[in-house]
């Protein structure tokens, strides 16, 4: 079960649609993230994403 209550003051987060967000804080509750990229040769902050997302259940 994922406890969204922990606020990792060092993952600042707006993705509210993740399971992983902690709406009360705006931060991220994971202990870490993996950071990715969808391009060959990333230019800007839009080429990065969370790997760790996860949509929350509906
Ligand atoms: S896993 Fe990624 S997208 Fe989800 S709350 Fe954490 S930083 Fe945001």
């Amino acid at each position: 079960m994922t406890d969204n209550r922990f606020a990792n003051q060092s993952i600042q987060c707006n993705v509210t649609s993740c399971k992983y967000h902690n709406k009360e804080k705006n931060y991220c509750s994971l202990d870490v993230i993996k950071v990715d990229t969808n391009e060959p040769h990333p230019t800007d902050y839009t080429s990065t994403c969370c790997d760790s997302f996860a949509p929350k259940s509906v």
